[in-house]
């Protein structure tokens, strides 16, 4: 008998089978790889040598959800300082592991510095940026040697503004002797990919194990990054770490990177991923961390904090109360959740309406766990509030911000179990 029912959607492919690479701090351990979830990381932008902002910057970005965070080592000072950032972190309780970033002269700060070659948890190799000619060889080989004895995985990050000149020159080579030669951008994903593959085979053929090396290949185009990594997928098992490089400032750059980045996860590519925004002067480093769990948690990859589904707003809001109450809410639920995740497991589950009116909003409440719907314009000046699909409460008058803060606390509370003795001191947070 023919169903009746209509399609669903099938979700994202399976995972591509990949290998799983532990990276480590004390007892700490975080998998890239195999079926383990797909990881968040972020990178500093502080001068490293500053030990003390570098490890305050790492603490806020590990606060806010980042489970691996890169610091650049780019010279004696900075490598001088990387033990000193981790013992500060130790001392703050903050046990995420720290990447070292490396161009150059990376042989030499880890044989020089062994205390910052053993404080990292993993090292950052760009086989374009180890050095020319002969030198390269001998450079890259000093570098997994390091990781070798301080028993660190490496990411081989390949990037197409550093790539590998005496590669490209030879994939070009072949290129010409081809019957049909590839176009310039075919050349270039090839030697993007090679890159990224023959280095990590070099260090497995230098003794470091399959399974402490992860892959990147790093373009600042969408097209660009969806095409390399669907060949570099194909053509190996080591754990990917996703990323578009350079994606620029503000909504640019969180379009750009979710447009590459979510094609790629939904095809089941992509391991780690790191969000490269270019912060406004002054702005919140944190903001790569906040888009690189909103991607995994819209596309129903990971759970990190609730989410608030809020209506964009229309002519029947015309004040700016519902938009205020929808950023209010948003903010409060992301400011507790490093404590809520500890005291109130599955919290990340839950799901917060902000309607603007009528129209939508007892419908949207209803589907959430909690949800409000405001009064639009020319509506009675009453929020009805729904709490698993009944009504709860109309709220009225100045404090339905407060009120309804008031009803979300205690939804988490009753739903998600406090555990015992903890310290509830952040619950007040003012909306
Ligand atoms: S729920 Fe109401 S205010 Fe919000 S977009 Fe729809 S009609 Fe407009």
């Amino acid at each position: 008998m023919e169903s009746n029912k209509l399609p669903i959607g099938s979700g994202p492919n399976p995972r591509r089978q990949s290998r799983r690479v532990t990276i480590r701090h004390g007892a700490r351990e975080v998998i890239v790889g195999g079926d383990a979830p797909i990881l968040v990381q972020s990178m500093t932008n502080t001068d490293t040598a500053d030990a003390i902002a570098t490890a305050i910057q790492i603490k806020d970005l590990a606060r806010a959800g980042s489970e691996v965070v890169r610091i650049t080592v780019n010279n004696p000072e900075a490598a001088a300082a990387v033990p000193a950032i981790r013992e500060q972190l130790d001392k703050m309780g903050i046990d995420v592991p720290l990447v070292g970033d490396f161009h150059y002269n990376g042989h030499t700060l880890l044989n020089d510095y062994p205390d910052c070659a053993r404080a990292l948890s993993k090292y950052r190799i760009n086989p374009g940026n180890v050095g020319q000619g002969a030198k390269r060889d001998t450079q890259f080989a000093q570098m997994i040697e390091a990781a070798c004895r301080f028993d660190k995985p490496v990411r081989i990050g390949v990037n197409w503004g550093s790539l590998d000149q005496n590669l490209l020159a030879r994939i070009m080579d072949e290129n010409a002797k081809r019957a049909q030669p590839w176009n310039a951008q075919a050349v270039m994903y090839e030697a993007l990919v090679t890159s990224a593959i023959e280095n990590a085979q070099r260090a497995e053929e230098l003794g470091l194990s399959g399974d402490r090396i992860i892959l990147s290949c790093k373009v600042s185009g969408v097209q660009d990054l969806i095409a390399v990594y669907r060949e570099l997928a194909r053509r190996c098992d080591y754990p990917l770490h996703l990323g578009l490089t350079e994606a620029g400032m503000g909504s640019k750059g969180i379009v750009a990177s979710t447009a590459a980045l979510s094609v790629l996860l939904q095809e089941g590519i992509g391991d780690t991923i790191r969000i490269s925004l270019t912060p406004e002067p002054g702005g919140d480093r944190t903001k790569e961390v906040v888009v690189a769990q909103e991607i995994l948690q819209t596309m129903g990859l990971r759970k990190f904090a609730p989410m608030v589904i809020a209506c964009p707003g229309c002519g029947r809001t015309t004040s700016t109360v519902f938009q205020e109450l929808a950023d209010k809410i948003q903010t409060y639920l992301r400011e507790q959740m490093p404590v809520w995740k500890k005291q109130y497991p599955g919290v990340e589950n839950m799901n917060v309406a902000v309607m603007g009116c009528i129209v939508n909003g007892p419908g949207e409440s209803k589907h959430a766990n909690i949800g409000i719907s405001l009064p639009g314009t020319g509506e009675s000046p009453a929020a009805p509030v729904f709490v698993d699909g009944q009504k709860k409460v109309t709220l009225r008058g100045e404090r339905i911000a407060e009120e309804f803060q008031s009803i979300v606390l205690d939804y988490v509370q009753s739903h998600y179990g406090a555990t015992e003795g903890a310290d509830n001191s952040t619950k007040e947070t003012a909306l």
